[in-house]
């Protein structure tokens, strides 16, 4: 049942006190948090159903996909490497979602400051975001939107998977048809099928996809595919044209190289999965050196 939101408000900031922004997207703002019986300090995602919609239409759509988005975070529960859902509040214009605290924020915002990082870094980090895509893909759950903004970092610089907002939970047998995601890090077959209407869409494929740009971006600081004119882009996309260009990949060793090669495959049915990524050589070194507990 809902909530009416006067009330759903209250019982909000009666458990918890909303501190600093931490992030903005197009229909939540995400504030740290403070629970106040516990002084656990969290993340609160909120989002205002009423703001940016016009119909109340509208507004079901957006109270359906954020159910939707709460269904497939709790599928994932209890992993390492999945942002971890605390707390929620619903009712029909006002949704907070309240989930374990990222503290050194986006991936993105770290790669910023870092510009690149180094193979065993890449190593650590992409091992984090493979395992966690490999744990979704078993359960039939698609991200559609891996990129680093959507993957945040704990204290230790652990990984996070988080932003399910456009996740969704594959039927036996079923494809997918809509565009959606961020353009630098679409697949070749969410164009295509937007493009040509062509009859088989796509499927948990395109989130390799976005992991082979992320792992580019990590090591050489630039993404694959970029063109100012954004059709250009999508052109080399849908070609799976993209460079090891020098000087940036002349220090890079063979096996990033090539495990990202088999990830930036056009034919999805050729491309790596996340199961077969995590065998490849590339991940093999750190395994001889590190002994678990
Ligand atoms: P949207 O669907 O609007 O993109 P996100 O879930 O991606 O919303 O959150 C937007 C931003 O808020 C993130 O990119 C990140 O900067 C910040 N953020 C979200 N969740 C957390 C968290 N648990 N800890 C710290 N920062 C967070
Ligand atoms: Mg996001």
């Amino acid at each position: 049942y809902d909530l009416p939101d006067a009330s759903l408000a209250k019982e909000f900031y009666a458990k918890y006190e909303p501190k600093e922004v931490l992030g903005k997207g197009i229909s939540s703002v995400v504030r740290r948090c403070i629970e106040k019986q516990t002084g656990q300090e969290y993340a609160v995602k909120i989002m205002d159903v009423t703001e940016e919609t016009t119909s109340d239409v509208q507004a079901d759509e957006v109270t359906y996909a954020v159910k939707k988005e709460i269904n497939i975070l709790k599928m994932c529960a209890g992993h390492h490497h999945i942002i971890a859902l605390h707390d929620t509040f619903e009712s029909s214009t006002f949704i907070f979602l309240v989930f374990e605290l990222c503290r050194k924020g986006e991936l993105f915002d770290y790669l910023t400051q870092v510009v690149t990082l180094s193979e065993k870094r890449t190593r650590t980090i992409m091992r984090q975001l493979i395992e966690a895509v490999a744990f979704i893909h078993d359960k039939g759950i698609i991200h559609r939107d891996l990129k680093p903004e959507n993957i945040l970092l704990d204290d230790n610089l652990n990984i996070m998977l988080s932003d399910f907002g456009f996740a969704h939970v594959m039927a036996q047998g079923e494809t997918l048809t809509d565009l959606c995601g961020t353009p630098g890090y679409l697949a070749p077959e969410v164009l295509a099928v937007s493009m040509y209407e062509q009859v088989d869409g796509y499927g948990c494929e395109v989130d390799m996809w976005a992991v082979g740009v992320i792992m580019y971006t990590l090591l050489s600081g630039h993404p694959p595919f970029w063109h100012r004119k954004q059709m250009y882009m999508l052109r080399a996309i849908m070609e799976g044209k993209y460079k090891f260009g020098s000087p940036e990949w002349d220090d890079i060793s063979d096996p990033p190289k090539d495990l990202i090669s088999k990830l930036l495959v056009v034919n999805p049915k050729k491309r790596l999965t996340a199961k077969q990524a995590l065998e490849h050589p590339f991940f093999k070194r750190e395994d001889v050196l590190s002994i678990s507990p």
